[in-house]
């Protein structure tokens, strides 16, 4: 089985519990808390020789950072193995020298870029720390009226402070589709001038208003390579919070092999057959170009095709 990163079983949401105020009050009082701090958009690690692991407060250290120890501030991520989790953006930077830190640095970076040494289940409560923490950011003031908003229920809503207003605001997460086309034993690949070099992969778009899946998808491959595409099949999902992504993947065939693709989006396209994508061993391919990195849905959809292929 395939690890999928930034969301995990493990992690109990326990959304029950966000509009029990004593109780979480309670929790974060008396409990035994882990807190994941959050610099901005960055997550805080714990940088050694070896390893990278993310960075987890007691109260007491967390204390160091911030007076902000209480409900208002601080965003409830749930439950793993029965232990609470919150998060809290912290203003001052968390200097290793106050927490005994025996080995290794306390560093900030990209969720991302450190995912390779992170485990599935640590990935899911950094993802939602980081998505949380980006809503936050957003919406510091009510998109009705321009008051500003205040957290309630964990740092699950945003309410407007106008009484007249009163909007109460939810977390936001931008659909979009990621689909490998394929026609019989060739897959379509693209790149965008975005892309590290050489890397090709799948092609993805947002879903607008009023628009289905389905839809979406049929527009997105025609508008970017001009190709017709049927047979459409769902694969699974993906959060994809960088910044506020949930990614839908599917398989898709298509009769057009002529490609007529859109140069303002992307910088080539072109089909890839089995032999060139097969050796999964290796997480460079050394034909000329790379396939999307282990963490993305657009590498499993790549994967499973060839799966799916090879047993045919
Ligand atoms: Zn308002």
């Amino acid at each position: 089985m395939e690890k999928i990163y930034y969301n995990n079983p493990l992690l109990k949401r326990s959304s029950e519990l966000r509009k029990d105020k004593n109780f979480l009050k309670g929790i974060l009082d008396n409990e035994d808390v882990n807190f994941i701090p959050m610099r901005d958009d960055e997550n805080y690690f714990i940088s050694g020789k070896k390893e990278i692991k993310p960075l987890i407060l007691k109260r007491q250290e967390l204390e160091l950072y911030t007076k902000d120890i209480n409900l208002d501030k601080m965003i409830f991520l749930g439950k793993i193995n029965e232990k609470f989790y919150f998060s809290i953006n912290i203003k001052s930077k968390i200097d290793k020298n106050n927490l005994e830190i025996d080995q290794g640095d306390i560093i900030t970076d990209q969720l991302r870029n450190v995912i390779g040494s992170l485990t599935e289940l640590d990935s899911s409560y950094l993802a939602l720390a980081k998505g949380m923490i980006f809503w936050h950011k957003k919406n510091k003031f009510c998109g009705v009226c321009g008051s500003k908003t205040k957290a309630k229920e964990a740092g699950f809503v945003l309410k407007c402070v106008n009484k007249n207003c009163n909007e109460s605001h939810f977390p936001r997460t931008d659909p979009a589709i990621i689909t490998l086309v394929s026609n019989k034993d060739k897959v379509l690949l693209a790149r965008s001038s975005r892309f590290p070099q050489k890397m090709y992969s799948t092609l993805a778009g947002f879903v607008e208003p009023g628009e289905s899946l389905e839809l979406a998808l049929k527009r997105e491959v025609y508008e970017e390579v001009g190709v017709n595409v049927n047979k459409i099949e769902y694969f699974q999902s993906q959060p994809w919070p960088f910044p506020a992504s949930l990614m839908l993947g599917f398989f898709a065939e298509t009769e057009d092999t002529d490609l007529h693709v859109d140069k303002d989006e992307i910088e080539d396209a072109n089909w890839f057959d089995i032999n060139q994508l097969k050796d999964l061993t290796h997480p460079d391919i050394t034909d000329g170009f790379k396939l999307p990195r282990f963490d993305s849905i657009a590498r499993r959809l790549v994967n499973d095709w060839i799966r799916r292929h090879e047993k045919k």
